[in-house]
């Protein structure tokens, strides 16, 4: 379960709070991040609040988690060069600001050192 329960994202999935979708299915939805810090910055996320992180999302529902990895692809090649930064931010000191899964996934003019 995620500490606010429902999460911001869920609030986006159910249109309650407004964000630009840009792809859509029965498990997860993708966004522009709504303060980019990469030309293109997309987050994908899953529609469950089951999983707070990456590391329980790849015990319990490791096809998701590939379902993230390839809708990211996916995007960055309709969205930017196909080249990209695939980010989880994972606790608090991490970064790790919405305790829902997400992907950053970042492309286009990205600095060696630039995190999400
Ligand atoms: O990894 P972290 O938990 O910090 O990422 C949360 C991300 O969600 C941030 O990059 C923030 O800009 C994004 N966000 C968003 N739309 C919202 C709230 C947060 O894109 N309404």
């Amino acid at each position: 379960m995620s500490e606010q329960t429902p999460s911001i994202f869920t609030k986006i999935i159910n249109r309650e709070i407004p964000a630009e979708i840009l792809f859509e299915n029965d498990r997860l939805i993708a966004i522009r991040d709504i303060a980019p810090q990469a030309p293109m910055h997309l987050l994908v996320i899953p529609k469950s609040e089951n999983f707070q992180n990456v590391t329980e999302l790849a015990a319990g529902d490791p096809q998701l988690l590939a379902e993230i990895v390839s809708t990211a692809h996916n995007l960055a090649t309709l969205h930017s060069n196909g080249e990209y930064r695939l980010v989880f931010n994972t606790g608090e000191s991490a970064g790790q600001t919405v305790f829902h899964v997400h992907a950053h996934v970042l492309s286009g003019g990205l600095q060696e050192h630039t995190l999400a």
